[in-house]
């Protein structure tokens, strides 16, 4: 969150890593109001903290620390220092991320142990013990995972007060809030192009979503601020067509920042997106030395993140994740949600597990490489995104259309070629991707195990589905998602539930990205059988998802089949009738 957002900058972390003095010192230099929790609650029981352990017990103080987590995430503009336990319950975490940005700040063990030796605080109980090192290791180890849960971390290791809290500023003050995501940052590397990092929340816990141009080659460094540790082994899965393209990048930028990088293969095709391509990967994962610390980094589009996210959620009962999508539509839908797994026999998606990633990182210097439909069918998801919740994106690729049809016109006029022009006007770029994530980002936090809400990115899905079905698979998802969202949008017109020029300017921006806008001559009836099939497969009643205006859905059971039947005969569907 920028310094023009008054949202509270927390800081947390382990004892001795310095919280309280770089949180003083970012105050000072924000000109913000400083809270230490611990001095706090010292202030309120009237006893200094081991008096409060002694006397009413650990647990007192824990209330005391939860009632102070509710009190001050109902404020904004503070820097807050935690206690060192404060954000270990979910609680309190979740409640702090809720009100601003939480910066976990982290240190080797050895240099915790000479911080708080030096300090010798008299108000440390939790380390009132003999073996002052195993007991810093236990609770490092028992707090690992709600530390590891914030998106944000610092490592303090050897470096100077002034540093870390430097550190920590640059995240404060990012230039500048350009997404309507409440949480979406803009930062400038230097010389490349802008770069945005999204934080995502889910119950206890969240991660970051990073997306610029080039970081491929960082990927190393920000698989060890996500807080992977020097020496881990990363399982890096991909397939023979990715794999050859970007693996060796990755390989070197995990091996230069310390980490132990091997290669896992699946075979290409949502054909192999199967429980014998993740037995497979098993088999890779011990061969290579994965063990319970390890992490699987999935390198591809969506089947790759959907067959290696399921297994690192059951590999050793679950491994740390991390996605780098590699498609367009694995960066704007298929990366984030936490839904993973694997198709069977009877049907797409049937086995699987919602297994959250700790870090996703989105490239998008590597879709120059992917294939134009792959970019189209991407596409139908991002200005699917748009039509559900985000006009000004829709009215930017609109726009992009609009520039590129004058460019190539005047292109013709002085006898160019036009397809060059066009093609470059024509362009998703960084901020097109996040701006889609956004929307996306907004609709999983609030619906994280998809129990209602999240149906609305469903949108084009009912009928797409069917089609996509029908057609044998020789549309693809995106195309058929695209003619599904134009249908949706004349079924609300007919219900008078959307303004007449909705299913046309969706279909005009369809049409300019090469996406098709008819229904292929599929019969109407097999189209609802299909339709049907799903809905018996989900056991409830067929649901739309039916635009109002750009930017503003609506999910209803109340269809009547006239109403769908002559929509899809208006698209180009056959009628026996
Ligand atoms: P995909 O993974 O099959 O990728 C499409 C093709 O592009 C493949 O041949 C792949 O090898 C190739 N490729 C990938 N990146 C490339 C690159 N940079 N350059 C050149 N070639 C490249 O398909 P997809 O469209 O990415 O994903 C579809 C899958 O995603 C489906 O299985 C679907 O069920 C799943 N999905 C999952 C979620 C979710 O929430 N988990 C959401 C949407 C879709
Ligand atoms: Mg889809």
């Amino acid at each position: 969150m920028c310094d023009g957002d008054s949202g509270n900058l927390i800081l947390t972390g382990f004892m001795g890593t310095g919280k309280t003095a770089v949180g003083q010192a970012v105050a000072r230099r924000l000109g913000r109001p400083f809270v230490d929790m611990d001095a706090e609650i010292e202030a309120r029981a009237g006893k200094p903290i081991p008096r409060v352990f002694a006397e009413d017990g650990e647990a007192a103080f824990r209330r005391l620390e939860t009632a102070l987590c509710e009190e001050l995430s109902t404020q904004r503009g503070l820097v807050v220092a935690t206690g060192g336990g404060a954000l270990v319950d979910p609680g309190n975490r979740a409640r702090m991320m809720d009100s601003g940005t939480v910066v976990c700040l982290t240190c080797d063990v050895d240099e915790i142990l000479n911080r708080v030796k030096r300090e010798r605080k008299p108000n440390r109980p939790l380390l009132d013990v003999t073996d002052l090192r195993a007991e810093v290791e236990r609770l490092l180890e028992v707090r690992h995972e709600a530390y590891q849960a914030i998106p944000w971390q610092v490592d303090t290791t050897g470096l100077s007060l002034e540093a870390v809290a430097a550190r920590v500023m640059q995240i404060a003050t990012a230039p500048g809030v350009i997404l309507e995501h409440s949480q979406g940052l803009l930062f400038q590397h230097g010389a490349e192009s802008p770069c945005y990092t999204l934080p995502v929340r889910y119950p206890g816990g969240g991660y970051a979503i990073h997306i610029g141009e080039g970081l491929l080659a960082h990927i190393g460094r920000a698989l060890r601020a996500a807080g992977v540790p020097e020496g881990g082994h990363v399982a890096i899965v991909s397939n023979p067509v990715v794999a050859p393209l970007y693996g060796a990048q990755v390989e070197e930028a995990l091996r230069s920042a310390g980490l132990r990088p091997f290669a896992c293969a699946i075979p290409d095709g949502e054909q192999h997106k199967t429980l014998a391509t993740v037995a497979g990967l098993y088999e890779q994962f011990l061969a290579g030395g994965l063990d319970r610390s390890g992490t699987v980094l999935a390198l591809g589009g969506g089947v790759t993140g959907d067959v290696a996210g399921f297994a690192a959620a059951s590999f050793m009962r679950g491994v740390r994740f991390v996605q780098v999508p590699t498609t367009l539509l694995a960066m704007v839908d298929a990366s984030v949600g936490g839904k993973t797994g694997v198709d069977l026999p009877q049907g797409k998606n049937l086995v699987g597990a919602f297994k959250q990633p700790a870090l996703v990182v989105v490239d998008p210097t590597v879709l120059a490489t992917l294939p134009p439909e792959e970019i189209r069918s991407g596409l139908a998801e991002v200005i699917k995104d748009g039509v559900i919740g985000d006009p000004d994106l829709f009215a930017e690729l609109e726009a992009g259309v609009h520039y590129t049809q004058r460019e190539s016109h005047s292109a013709a006029l002085r006898g160019l070629e036009s397809d060059s022009a066009a093609l470059q006007g024509l362009k998703i770029d960084n901020a097109h991707i996040a701006r889609a994530l956004g929307v996306k980002i907004e609709i999983v936090e609030k619906d994280p195990f998809e129990g209602g809400r999240r149906a609305v990115l469903n949108l084009g899905h009912t009928v797409g589905h069917a089609l996509e079905k029908l057609s044998g698979f020789g549309l693809r998802h995106g195309e058929a998602v695209g003619i599904g969202i134009v249908a949706a949008a004349r079924i609300a017109v007919k219900l008078n539930r959307a303004d007449p020029s909705l299913p046309g300017r969706i279909a005009a921006l369809l049409a300019a990205w090469g996406l098709p806008v008819q229904c292929p001559p599929f019969d109407a009836d097999a189209i609802w059988e299909a339709m049907a099939h799903d809905k018996k497969r989900q056991g409830r009643g067929l649901r739309w998802v039916l635009p109002r205006a750009i930017g503003a859905v609506e999910i209803t059971e109340d269809v009547p089949p006239h109403i769908v039947n002559s929509v899809l005969g208006s698209m180009g569907a056959r009628s026996k009738k």
